[in-house]
């Protein structure tokens, strides 16, 4: 069965996608998934030609059918989240009548279900899109959330499936994660399940606090977890601390890399650094790279558990 490995980082803009991106070329038989889908930009790197396009519905959503509403206010009465507002369009008999903010709407269904003229449609609104496409490293699965969408932890789970499922067929060693930021349901759902977790992170103050919060996480779901400091350089002594502060909360340090400018001069050519240099960070990459893939074989050795 495929290993899956998941990047996440304690908040976007780590430089967590150029690793990831990064890691896919150096990998062999691997599968992709975006699972950053608020901020999907491993494509923007990787140029993927979409083979196949499938929307996304998280949930249902209510919406008043004006010219059938009695304007009885049964519906506000029964919302629970305060979606619902007399405030919609008029009909034949009426001035005005009652709106649902699909912003507030949580898609319980009660509204519907409480109206007695049958004037709630209640069906699956789309959300999002997810994608399958080929890139120059191997497949990859990712997505596009909608403007103010919530469902984003759904949403990632699919994505992952997808690459689990595209692994088993085409028989491919990794499953490589582009995890959600922060430490909320998309990144529950990027990471459970996973065989190991490698955080990015900065040597900045915030980075150092998002790290005792990531690793609370991780620890939660049992999942082994390695650190690797992104443009450590820029302040030695941070970079210092974090590792300090990571083992022994149980964080392995998987490396560090150097601030490098060519990182930002490889992705505007749309490639990854260890395409576009052999030295500098992405030398760091490499050697960052032999100690993932390290502790991975590690668990697939007899006895290693
Ligand atoms: S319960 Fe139905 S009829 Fe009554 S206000 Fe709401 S939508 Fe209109
Ligand atoms: S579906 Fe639920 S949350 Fe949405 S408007 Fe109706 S009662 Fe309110």
């Amino acid at each position: 069965m495929a290993k899956e490995l998941v990047v996440i980082s304690g908040k976007g803009g780590t430089g967590k996608t150029s690793i990831v991106a990064s890691f896919a070329t150096l990998a062999e038989k691997v599968v992709l998934a975006d699972c950053d889908v608020d901020a999907a930009d491993l494509h923007l790197i990787l140029s993927p030609t979409v083979v196949k396009r499938e929307e996304f519905s998280g949930g249902s959503r209510a919406r008043v059918m004006a010219d059938q509403c009695t304007a009885c206010g049964t519906c506000q009465e029964v919302c629970r989240f305060d979606a619902i507002h007399f405030d919609g369009p008029g009909n034949a008999e009426r001035e005005k009548t009652f709106r649902v903010d699909p912003i507030a709407c949580e898609g319980c269904g009660v509204c519907a279900w409480f109206c007695p003229e049958n004037a709630i449609e209640f069906a699956p609104a789309i959300n999002g899109e997810w994608f399958i496409s080929d890139t120059r490293r191997g497949p990859m699965v990712h997505a596009k959330l909608g403007v103010a969408e919530e469902n984003s932890g759904k949403l990632v789970s699919l994505v992952r499936t997808q690459a689990e499922s595209i692994a088993k067929e085409q028989q491919l060693d990794l499953v490589l994660i582009d995890g959600s930021p922060g430490i909320g349901c998309p990144v529950i759902a990027s990471i459970t399940g996973a065989d190991l977790v490698l955080v990015v992170t900065e040597p900045t103050l915030s980075g150092l606090h998002d790290l005792g919060r990531v690793a609370d996480l991780t620890r939660h779901f049992g999942i082994q977890t390695l650190v690797c400091i992104n443009k450590w350089d820029l302040n030695k002594e941070i970079a210092s601390q974090i590792e300090t502060q990571a083992r022994p909360r149980g964080l392995g340090i998987a490396g560090r890399v150097r601030y490098d400018r060519a990182v930002t001069e490889a992705q505007i050519r749309k490639l990854s650094i260890v395409e576009y240099q052999r030295n500098g960070a992405a030398e760091d990459i490499k050697q960052l790279w032999a100690q993932v893939r390290k502790a991975m074989n590690h668990q697939s050795a007899p006895g290693s558990g």
